[in-house]
């Protein structure tokens, strides 16, 4: 693809990160690398629904800008970062999409092992520890979660996907966002119910057919489901499951033999015969110490 097709290419994705929702008002940025020496981004300050190709820059791999009338994006150093480490990348997309958003606002881990598509296209996602955006610093929070994931959550910020070409990086986007609102809304309707381990297996198998690769596969005896990550979080930014632990709301036959710990504090495992049991000997117990004769 030539330079102005890749132009208007940013430009249809730029209307399609607004039209979904993914960008308010001037939030998020496209590039995408042109050669070893040359990198097209968005611009800042402008709507990313109504971008014309004119408006696109040029910069060079440290970030100075090199043609174009308008000024650069001010976090090109996040999509450097991406560049400099992966150089299987053609393109970076960052934007703000709101249910990728949430999980990134919550430090809720994304869950595995729930929709077969996200196995295959997807896998772990990492969530960045938050950093002021914009400048070196806040580039750096992805450099560890890069080698190993085409899609990140930044913590208190949306989410930085990448791939082999433009449509491929701007499709992680929608695939995350679509999981973490379908997440939400069977969270909301009280049960979430896993694929097993086995399954799970199956499709990480049929992932490697289609020529994705995932960390999982080269991890001797990690469990593809439970929880932690292969991916492992770094420094003192340690995210906890907090509304998709596996021991609320997760069904029982679902969990078995899926890497989730049996727990005595499975909401699940409470049967009405066992509440019945514990009320029972509550009521005895109080019964024994009224009718004793030291008294209660
Ligand atoms: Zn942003």
């Amino acid at each position: 693809m030539n330079e102005r097709a890749l132009k208007e290419q940013i430009c249809e994705m730029g209307r399609r990160l607004y039209q979904r929702g993914y960008v308010s008002a001037n939030d998020g940025n496209i590039s995408v690398r042109l050669n070893d020496r040359e990198i097209l981004c968005t611009p800042t300050m402008i709507s990313k629904g109504f971008m014309r190709p004119e408006d696109i820059c040029k910069v060079d791999y440290e970030g100075n800008q090199l043609a174009g009338t308008r000024k650069r994006t001010s976090e090109i150093f996040l999509h450097l970062a991406v560049y400099k480490h992966r150089p299987d990348v053609m393109a970076v997309v960052h934007s703000h999409p709101p249910h990728a958003t949430a999980f990134a606002v919550a430090h809720e881990p994304i869950p595995k092992c729930i929709l077969p598509e996200v196995e295959v296209f997807i896998g772990e996602v990492p969530i960045a520890p938050y950093e002021t955006p914009g400048g070196q610093p806040f580039a750096n929070t992805i450099v560890p979660y890069l080698s190993r994931t085409n899609t990140i959550l930044l913590a208190n910020h949306g989410t930085v996907t990448f791939g082999p070409d433009l449509e491929k990086a701007y499709w992680n986007t929608e695939i995350i966002d679509s999981y973490c609102k379908i997440l939400i809304l069977a969270r909301q309707l009280g049960r979430v119910n896993y694929i097993t381990e086995e399954k799970t297996r199956e499709l990480l198998t049929l992932k490697q057919r289609l020529g994705y690769d995932d960390p999982r596969l080269h991890c001797d005896g990690c469990p593809v489901c439970g929880p932690g990550l292969v991916i492992q979080q770094t420094g003192d930014f340690v995210p906890e499951p907090y509304a998709f632990r596996r021991d609320v709301g997760a069904s029982c036959g679902a969990c078995a033999g899926n890497g989730a710990p049996p727990s005595s504090t499975h909401d699940s495992d409470f049967t009405p015969s066992d509440l019945e049991a514990l009320v029972q000997r509550i009521t005895d117990e109080i019964y024994r110490q009224l009718t004793s004769p030291s008294g209660p």
